[in-house]
C-alpha cells in the first residue's frame, strides 16, 4: 500500500515541480476535484488529444468531427434521463458527517474515517445545475453537461442536412464534462471537471457486431499511439445486470493505474435509444431513409468513449521510472516520443563559449523549425539539464561541443532511457530524429 502511495505522491509532486499538473486554485486553498493543467502538462494533452483526433476523425473518411455547446437545452437531460437517473448512492456517517460513495465502500456498513455508522442511502444527481440568463424561475436552469455525447446526438439531424452523409458514419468530439463527484480522488483518475473524447458511430442495427469489433482494435491501437502497452489494458465484457438497460453490449478498458485495476475507456451498443428519445422529445424526426433499400429507419450507435485525463493519468503513470545512472539515482519519463511534450533539447556543451552557444543557437533553430518542440538549455552543467529534460520525458538532447564547431564532427545525440550518446551528422539530424517521433 504505502509503496503504491509513495508512487502516486512522487509522480503528483514531479508534475507540479515540473509544471505538468497543479491543483485547481491551489493559491485558495484549492477546489476539490479540479486540476490545473501547466505548460508540459497541457503540451502532453494536446498531443494525446491530437493522435485521437488523426486516428479516429482525420485518417478517416466516415467520420465528422464536432464541437457542440457545454450548455444544453434541460429538455436533452430529460430525454436521456439523466435529469432524473444520473445519480449516484451517497451515504453519510452519523458520526463524523463524512460523505461517501456507498458502491465504492470496502464496508458498505462502516466509516472508513471513524468507524461510525452511516444514515440511510439517498441518491444524489451528479450533474451541476446552473442558471441562464437573469430570471431566477425553474424555467431558466440548466446544467454543465455530464457527458459530451449528446451535443452529437442532438445535431444529428443538422448534419444529415448539411453533409447527407450514408451509413455507417460517425460523429466525433473532444469537450468537457462535469459530474460533481461525491468522492473525488486519485489524482487526475475521478474529478469534477474533465475532458471526454468520445465517437457516436451510427450504423445498420444488422452491422453492430462488426462495428463493435472494429472499434474495440482501434481503442487498442490508440492505446499503442499514446505509448500504452498492450498487457496493461484489460477487457472487461460488463454483465446484463450492471450495463444501462438499453445497452446490448458494453466493454470497460480497464488499466492497472497505480492505485489498482479501474476504468480508463468504454465501449458500447448503444441501440438507437439515444436518438429515439430524442425524437421522441423534441417531436423532430430522427430517423434515416436507406436509399438502397427503400427502407426508413432509426439509426443504432456504437460508442467509444475515452477519457483524455485518464488517459494522460495512465502515460504518466506508466513513464514514471525510477532508475540509477552513473551511480546516481534519476528520475525520468519513458514518454513516447509522439506524446512527449518537447521532443528534443539542445545544449552548447559550455555556456560561456560564444562559438558553441552561437552553433547550438543555429541547431536549435532548425530543428524547431521540424519538430516544433525543441528546447534550448545552456543553465547549469550538462548533467543537471539532462536531468531536467530527463524529468520531462524528452527523448533527446542534442550536445554542440567543440569537435562540432572546430572538426564538423556533428553533434551528440543522448538517448533519455539508456543515457548513450552517439555522434550524428548535422546533415542528418533532422530526419534522424523525426523519424522517431512520428
Ligand atoms: P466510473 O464508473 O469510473 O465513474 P463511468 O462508467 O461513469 O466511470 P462513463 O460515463 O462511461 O464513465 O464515462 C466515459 C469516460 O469518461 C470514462 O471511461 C472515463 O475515461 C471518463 N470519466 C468519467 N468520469 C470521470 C471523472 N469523474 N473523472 C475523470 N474522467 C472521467
Amino acid at each position: 500500500m504505502s509503496d503504491i502511495r509513495d508512487k502516486m505522491e512522487s509522480l503528483i509532486s514531479l508534475c507540479k515541480r515540473r509544471g505538468f499538473i497543479f491543483q485547481g486554485s491551489e493559491i485558495y486553498g484549492g477546489l476539490a476535484g479540479t486540476w490545473d493543467y501547466g505548460p508540459y502538462g497541457t503540451a502532453l494533452k494536446n498531443n494525446i488529444k491530437a493522435l485521437w483526433w488523426k486516428r479516429f476523425v482525420t485518417d478517416r473518411d466516415d467520420m465528422y468531427g464536432m464541437d457542440a455547446a457545454i450548455l444544453m437545452n434541460p429538455r436533452t437531460w430529460e430525454a436521456t434521463g439523466h435529469a432524473s437517473g444520473f445519480s449516484d448512492p451517497l451515504v453519510e456517517c452519523k458520526k463524523c458527517h463524512h460523505r461517501f460513495r456507498q458502491d465504492q465502500l470496502a464496508d458498505p456498513e462502516r466509516c472508513p474515517d471513524c468507524g461510525g455508522s452511516f444514515g440511510e442511502v439517498k441518491q444524489f444527481n451528479m450533474m451541476f445545475k446552473t442558471q441562464v440568463g437573469a430570471t431566477e424561475d425553474a424555467a431558466s436552469i440548466s446544467y454543465l453537461r455530464p457527458e459530451t455525447a449528446q451535443g452529437m446526438f442532438v445535431n444529428f439531424k443538422n448534419l444529415m442536412d448539411s453533409r447527407h452523409p450514408t451509413l455507417p458514419f460517425g460523429m466525433a468530439q473532444i469537450g468537457k464534462a462535469f459530474r460533481n463527484e461525491i468522492a473525488p480522488r486519485d489524482f487526475l483518475f475521478r474529478s469534477r471537471e474533465f475532458e471526454q473524447m468520445e465517437i457516436e458511430y451510427f450504423i445498420d442495427p444488422k452491422d453492430w457486431e462488426k462495428a463493435f469489433e472494429h472499434f474495440r482494435q482501434e481503442v487498442h491501437a490508440f492505446n499503442g499511439d499514446i505509448g500504452l502497452g498492450r498487457d496493461h489494458v484489460h477487457e472487461l465484457e460488463v454483465p446484463d445486470a450492471d450495463r444501462a438497460f438499453y445497452s446490448k453490449r458494453t466493454i470497460d478498458f480497464e488499466f492497472d493505474f497505480p492505485f489498482g485495476r479501474k476504468e480508463l475507456y468504454g465501449l458500447a451498443y448503444r441501440t438507437d435509444y439515444d436518438l429515439a428519445r430524442h425524437s421522441e422529445y423534441s417531436k423532430v424526426d430522427l430517423s434515416y431513409f436507406d436509399e438502397a433499400e427503400k427502407r426508413r429507419f432509426v439509426p443504432h450507435v456504437i460508442e467509444p468513449s475515452f477519457g483524455v485525463d485518464r488517459s494522460l493519468l495512465a502515460v504518466l503513470s506508466t513513464a514514471y521510472t525510477e532508475d540509477e545512472m552513473g551511480g546516481e539515482k534519476r528520475v525520468f519519463m519513458k514518454l513516447a516520443p509522439s506524446v512527449a511534450p518537447v521532443k528534443a533539447a539542445v545544449f552548447p556543451l559550455l555556456k560561456n563559449k560564444p562559438e558553441l552557444v552561437a552553433k547550438a543557437r543555429e541547431i536549435y533553430a532548425m530543428l524547431k523549425k521540424a519538430l516544433g518542440a525543441v528546447e534550448f538549455d545552456d543553465n547549469g552543467n550538462i548533467g543537471k539539464r539532462y536531468r531536467r529534460q530527463d524529468e520531462i520525458g524528452t527523448p533527446w538532447c542534442v550536445t554542440v561541443d567543440f569537435d562540432t564547431v572546430e572538426k564538423g564532427a556533428g553533434v551528440t545525440v543522448r538517448d533519455r532511457d539508456t543515457g548513450k550518446q552517439e555522434r550524428v551528422g548535422e546533415a542528418e539530424l533532422v530526419a534522424r530524429l523525426s523519424g522517431t517521433i512520428s
